[in-house]
């Protein structure tokens, strides 16, 4: 096991466990786009924030011109415009943009990633994939030694988390509800649909819904 998540980060981002994500993750960089001929990350994204925070914010993959580009969990795409903004009106981070590694982000309390480390096709993890990525999701939120909430985009990054639960004995029977949590061993779960693109653009994530829930979360950390 890992000295510490600066140890387990070093090991991670050399990973190729799961060789359909190995090749992918470098040939998106590939594609002609308005980030054709950066130089892409195109390797394993680690979490970011403060690990030794009370919330983590649990979302599904690096994006294919976000995290793989540029490195860092929920920066540079459109789901972390959203997201951020979103923490930042909360008062969860010192800035409401998250552009590239180098810009100065700070997340307040809070700690950053995803249920799987490598970009998948079509956003589509398989179940092989995420078992294959969850002694890395296991050891980050074993070592959050203040952990009191979590915050799950989506269903997929929820199944993560309940095989991290089953692995520890605690079967979960619950689905994942949009807008409820449940509480778990002392630690407060809150599912939300994931701020992806699509899901902003067809209106089934709202904005001012979305910092109500931020809102709740808050103060329930705050008690
Ligand atoms: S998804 Fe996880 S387990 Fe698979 S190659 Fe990437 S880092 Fe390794």
């Amino acid at each position: 096991m890992f000295k510490d998540l600066e140890e387990m980060n070093k090991f991670l981002v050399r990973c190729e466990k799961c060789p359909r994500l190995v090749e992918f993750r470098v040939r998106v960089s590939e594609r002609k786009n308005r980030y054709f001929g950066e130089n892409y990350w195109s390797k394993p994204v680690p979490g970011y924030g403060d690990h030794n925070g009370k919330f983590l914010i649990l979302g599904l993959a690096p994006a294919a011109t976000g995290g793989n580009r540029t490195g860092r969990i929920f920066t540079g795409d459109k789901s972390a415009e959203f997201l951020v903004s979103c923490l930042y009106e909360v008062g969860f981070t010192n800035k409401g943009s998250s552009i590239s590694r180098e810009d100065g982000l700070i997340y307040y309390d809070t700690y950053v990633t995803a249920v799987v480390k490598c970009v998948p096709p079509n956003d589509r993890p398989t179940p092989e994939e995420m078992k294959n990525c969850l002694p890395y999701l296991k050891f980050e939120i074993d070592t959050m030694r203040n952990l009191r909430a979590i915050l799950v985009l989506g269903r997929v990054a929820f199944q993560s988390l309940k095989m991290y639960y089953r692995e520890k004995g605690i079967n979960i029977k619950d689905e994942f509800v949009n807008g409820s949590y449940i509480d778990i061993n002392g630690v407060r779960v809150f599912m939300h649909y994931h701020p992806s693109p699509r899901n902003v653009n067809t209106g089934r994530v709202k904005r001012e819904e979305f910092i109500d829930f931020l809102k709740e979360i808050k103060e329930y950390l705050m008690k």
